[in-house]
């Protein structure tokens, strides 16, 4: 486990993506759609 990886989503599209803990996920865009990212925020997990 590493508690150093987080999660960034994609509030547009859904899409999401591992990302360093402590980077800001507003400041990226989502590779898929282009959309803005947000935090996925601890314990994120993903919707089968
Ligand atoms: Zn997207």
């Amino acid at each position: 486990m590493d508690d150093n990886i987080g999660s960034c989503v994609c509030v547009k599209c859904g899409f999401s993506m591992p990302a360093p803990k402590g980077v800001s996920c507003g400041g990226m865009k989502c590779p898929k759609c282009g959309g803005a990212m947000k935090n996925g925020g601890a314990g994120f997990e993903p919707k089968m």
